[in-house]
């Protein structure tokens, strides 16, 4: 079963796999680089899965920023907004919240039996959906995929 991929998955460079991310994609066209400093106490950011990667949307309204989640490194900051409209959060981290470990655990088995682009999750998505989501793209014998 082909397992859903993570920032750690694209980065064997070393280091922290986030400043690493941020220092690659910051937009020099129009701003000196600037390394985020400690982490906001909110908004939070949450883990999804998209297309078979884990990912995090920016929280931040009118952003449209997301990026590869990182597994260990439980961190976020937005190159696209920068988090600049939002006080308390600007140069500042965000804390990403992902799923137990258990919840993982049975969103990656339920996905992995997918094709990659329907390898979606969100938070808003119950097991009993992901199992109804199998029975609609695999057939009811993928029904127990969660469970077994
Ligand atoms: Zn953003």
């Amino acid at each position: 079963m082909p397992k859903l991929l993570t920032l750690e998955d694209f980065d064997r460079r070393g280091g922290s796999v986030t400043a690493n991310l941020v220092r690659r994609t910051w937009p020099e066209h129009y701003l000196d680089y600037r390394a985020p400093e400690g982490v906001a106490e909110a908004p939070a950011a949450y883990a999804e899965v998209n297309h078979g990667r884990w990912i995090v949307h920016c929280p931040m309204e009118n952003c449209a920023g997301a990026q590869m989640a990182s597994r260990h490194e439980r961190r976020f900051f937005c190159t696209s907004c920068l988090h600049q409209d939002a006080e308390g959060a600007r140069w500042r981290w965000l804390r990403v919240v992902w799923p137990s470990t258990a919840a993982v655990l049975r969103i990656e088995k339920a996905l992995g039996h997918r094709r990659a682009q329907n390898r979606n999750w969100t938070t808003a998505e119950s097991d009993r959906l992901l199992l109804a989501e199998n029975a609609a793209f695999l057939g009811d014998e993928h029904l127990e995929a969660l469970f077994v």
